[in-house]
């Protein structure tokens, strides 16, 4: 059964803080293992699918399955995953993209990011 939860997440600039709700899923332990397994296992495809491809596959089959090796402790840490949701820059109103992508390690922890259009340094919090 997925935890999905609503928060509300502050984009922070200095004082100037803007809001908005979004959903955040909390993976169990077996999912962080499932999510980590499903990454190795297509690293695993993908550098087996190179080993016939002459000269390539010197460089790519490790470099392929060091990466998948990589990817996949980052999903067995990842502990949540909030979904995509557009949140105004609170300096100069743009909207910015959060959450989506591989998931975050820490909820407590702010996360840092730039504004997709000002390039100020802003901080993710989820409250
Ligand atoms: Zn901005």
């Amino acid at each position: 059964m997925a935890d999905i939860r609503p928060v509300t997440v502050e984009l922070a600039a200095g004082d100037a803080v803007t809001r908005a709700s979004g959903e955040l899923r909390r993976f169990t332990p077996a999912e962080r293992l499932g999510r980590a397994l499903l990454v190795l296992l297509v690293a695993i495809v993908a550098s087996a699918a190179m080993i016939p491809i002459p000269i390539v596959h010197l460089i790519g089959v490790p470099l392929v399955l060091l990466t998948g090796i990589v990817l996949a402790i980052r999903q067995a840490m990842a502990v949540a995953r909030l979904a995509p949701l557009r949140v105004a820059c609170p300096r100069c109103e743009a909207m910015n993209t959060i959450g989506g992508g591989l998931g975050i390690r820490r909820v407590d922890a702010p996360m840092a990011r730039a504004c997709e259009s000002c390039r100020r340094p802003l901080e993710v919090r989820l409250v």
